[in-house]
C-alpha cells in the first residue's frame, strides 16, 4: 500500500533518525518508525496538494461513500485494531472498543448530514429578482492533523473524517508514542478506495508536527495546551485557519437530590476511563454537604468492584498508563495534596506486579483549591472529592479554572440541572452521564478558555474545514452601461426597497 511505503518513508532509508514504539505493559519495542524530516513532510503535503482538486471534484456524496466503506471495514476488522491500540497504549479492551464505536458513529453522522450542510445556499440578494446571491463552500486544500496518544484511533480520525468529506486532502502526524494504529487505519482507508495521496501519515515527534504547521492550509491539533499555544502562534504568523482541542480540568457536581448510585458509579466511569487519561475525564468533584458522606460511601462501594488489569475483556475497568510522565505527575499531585492536608481514601500506589505503568484507582478527600490536583490537569487515575455548602459554591469553584472543556452534574431535577449547566464555563455539560456529549455527534465539542479554539463534531465540526465563497450574479435584465454606483436606476431601487422595508416594519408592529 502506498501509504505505508510513504509513511514508512522510512523503513527503507537508513539515514533517517527513528523512534521506538513501546508496549507500555511489557516495555518491549514493538517497532520503530522514522522521524519525518522537513523534506518528508513537504513532499507528503505536495502530493496531497496535487491530489486535492480531483478529490474535491468527486463531490461530497462520493467522498462520504468511500468513508462509509472504510468505517464498515474498520468495524468488521475491529479485533486486530483493538489489539493494535492496546499494544501501544496499554489501555483496557473496553476503552479501545469505544474508540472504534465512536468513529463508526461519527462517520455515519457525517455521511448522512454532510451533503445537506455543504450544499450551496441561496441568500437574499441586495436587489431581489434581478440579482442572485449564493454561498458555496470550498475546501481549504491540505489539512494537517497533529494528534495525541491517549486515543490513537479516535483522536487521529475524529477531525480527519469531516475534513476529507468536506473535500480537503489530509496529512496526519500521530503521536510519537502511538503511531502504529494510525498507520494501519490509513492503510485501510486506501484499501477502501480512497486515493493514497488523499490521506497520508508522516510519523515523527514535535519537530515533524511543527514542520507540518509550516506547510498545510489548515491545522487541526489535539493535545496539550502548551503545544496548542505554539501552534496557534505559528498558524497566526502564516494566517492559516486552525482548531485546537486542548487540556482540561473537568469538574463534576453532585447535587443533593442526585441518584447517588448513578452519581457514584458515573463519577468513577468518568474518572477512570482510560486510567484517567481522557481529555474529558472527570478531574475534580464537588458534592453538596447534605449528601457528601453518603456519596463518598457509595464511591467506595463501587470503586472496590473495579478491576485493574493487563488482561483482555470488557470486565477490566482500568488498564495501564501509557507514559511514565503521567505516572510521575499523578504521584506528584497526590504528594502535593497529602502535604497540604488531603487524605487518600482509596488506592494511591503503583502496581509494578501488573506492569511498570499501572497505578491504582485513587480517591482523595479533604481537598481544596490550594492543591495542584484541583488546579492543574492530572491526566491520571486520581479522583479528588470536595465537600461544598451548596450548588452556588459548587458552580463558583467549578468555574474557578483556567480550563473549560467539559463538565458534568448529577441531579434528578432535570430542569434545575439544565439551568445550572448554562452557568458553567465549559464547552459542554453532561447531565447524569459524564462524557456523553463526546459521543453525541450532532452537538459541537470543544473548549473554552485554555481548553481550545474551535469545535469538533456537529455541523460546526464540518464547516470549519470549508471556507464560504459568496457568489452574487446580476442577471443584467435591467442593466445599462453606467460609470457610477449611484445611477438613477440604482437610486430608485434603493428608495423603493427603503419604502417597502418601512411598510413591512409598520405592518409587523
Ligand atoms: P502534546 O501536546 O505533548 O503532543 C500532541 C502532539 O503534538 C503530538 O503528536 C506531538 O508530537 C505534537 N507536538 C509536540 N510539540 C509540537 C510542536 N511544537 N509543534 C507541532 N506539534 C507538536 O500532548 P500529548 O501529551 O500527546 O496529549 C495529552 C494532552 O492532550 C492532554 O493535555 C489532553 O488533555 C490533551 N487532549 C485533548 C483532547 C481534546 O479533545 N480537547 C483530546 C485528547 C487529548
Amino acid at each position: 500500500m502506498a501509504v505505508v511505503e510513504r509513511s514508512a518513508i522510512s523503513d527503507v532509508i537508513d539515514h533517517h533518525p527513528r523512534l521506538e514504539v513501546k508496549n507500555p505493559i511489557t516495555n518491549h519495542v514493538i517497532r520503530s518508525v522514522v522521524i519525518g524530516s522537513h523534506e518528508d513532510v513537504s513532499a507528503a503535503v505536495a502530493r496531497a496538494r496535487a491530489a486535492q482538486p480531483a478529490w474535491e471534484a468527486r463531490g461530497v456524496k462520493a467522498r462520504a461513500e468511500l468513508l462509509r466503506r472504510w468505517s464498515d471495514q474498520l468495524w468488521e476488522q475491529r479485533q486486530p485494531i483493538i489489539q493494535q491500540i492496546r499494544e501501544e497504549t496499554g489501555k483496557s479492551e473496553g476503552s479501545a472498543f469505544i474508540e472504534i464505536a465512536l468513529i463508526d458513529n461519527l462517520v455515519d453522522y457525517y455521511v448522512r448530514h454532510a451533503p445537506r450542510l455543504l450544499r450551496p445556499q441561496k441568500r437574499r440578494a441586495a436587489f431581489p429578482i434581478i440579482q442572485r446571491a449564493q454561498v458555496h463552500y470550498k475546501a481549504h486544500g491540505v489539512a494537517g492533523f497533529i494528534t495525541p496518544w491517549n486515543y490513537p484511533l479516535m483522536n487521529a480520525f475524529i477531525d480527519l473524517v469531516p475534513a476529507l468529506i468536506a473535500g480537503n486532502t489530509a496529512v496526519l502526524k500521530p503521536s510519537e508514542l502511538t503511531p502504529l494504529t494510525a498507520l494501519r487505519v490509513v492503510e485501510m482507508m486506501v484499501e477502501a478506495g480512497i486515493p493514497a495521496d488523499v490521506v497520508q501519515v508522516v510519523t515523527g515527534d514535535g519537530s515533524t508536527g511543527a514542520t507540518l504547521v509550516d506547510v498545510v492550509d489548515y491545522v487541526a491539533f489535539t493535545g496539550s495546551t502548551a503545544t496548542g499555544r505554539k501552534i496557534a502562534v505559528r498558524a497566526a504568523e502564516r494566517l492559516i485557519p486552525y482548531s485546537l482541542e486542548l487540556g482540561g480540568k473537568d469538574p463534576l457536581i453532585v447535587l443533593q437530590n442526585a441518584d447517588l448510585e448513578l452519581a457514584a458509579s458515573g463519577t468513577l466511569r468518568g474518572k477512570f476511563e482510560n486510567a484517567g487519561q481522557a481529555c474529558i475525564g472527570t478531574e475534580r468533584v464537588y458534592v453538596e454537604a447534605a449528601v457528601y458522606e453518603a456519596f463518598v460511601e457509595r464511591l467506595l462501594h463501587y470503586v472496590e468492584q473495579m478491576t485493574l488489569s493487563a488482561e483482555r475483556g470488557f470486565d477490566v475497568h482500568v488498564g495501564s498508563l501509557t507514559h511514565e510522565r503521567e505516572l510521575k505527575r499523578t504521584e506528584a499531585h497526590i504528594a502535593d495534596a497529602v502535604a497540604k492536608g488531603a487524605k487518600i481514601l482509596y488506592g494511591g500506589k503503583r502496581r509494578p506486579d501488573l506492569g511498570p505503568l499501572f497505578f491504582e484507582p485513587t480517591i482523595l478527600v479533604d481537598v481544596d483549591h490550594s492543591m495542584l490536583v484541583m488546579q492543574e490537569e492530572t491526566f491520571g487515575p486520581v479522583l479528588p472529592v470536595m465537600r461544598v455548602h451548596d450548588a452556588e459554591e459548587a458552580i463558583r469553584l467549578a468555574n474557578d479554572s483556567v480550563y473549560g472543556l467539559s463538565a458534568a452534574l448529577f441531579t434528578q431535577d432535570l430542569k434545575r440541572g439544565e439551568q445550572i449547566a448554562s452557568r458553567l464555563d465549559s464547552g459542554d455539560v453532561c447531565i447524569n452521564r459524564p462524557q456523553m456529549t463526546f459521543g453525541t455527534f450532532s452537538v459541537p465539542m470543544g473548549g473554552r478558555k485554555q481548553s481550545g479554539v474551535g469545535r469538533r463534531n456537529g455541523p460546526e465540526g464540518l464547516m470549519r474545514f470549508v471556507t464560504p465563497q459568496a457568489i452574487v450574479t446580476d442577471t443584467t435584465w435591467f442593466s445599462k452601461p453606467t460609470l457610477t454606483q449611484a445611477d438613477p436606476l440604482t437610486i430608485s431601487v434603493i428608495q423603493g426597497l427603503r419604502r417597502f422595508r418601512a411598510l413591512t416594519t409598520f405592518l409587523r408592529m
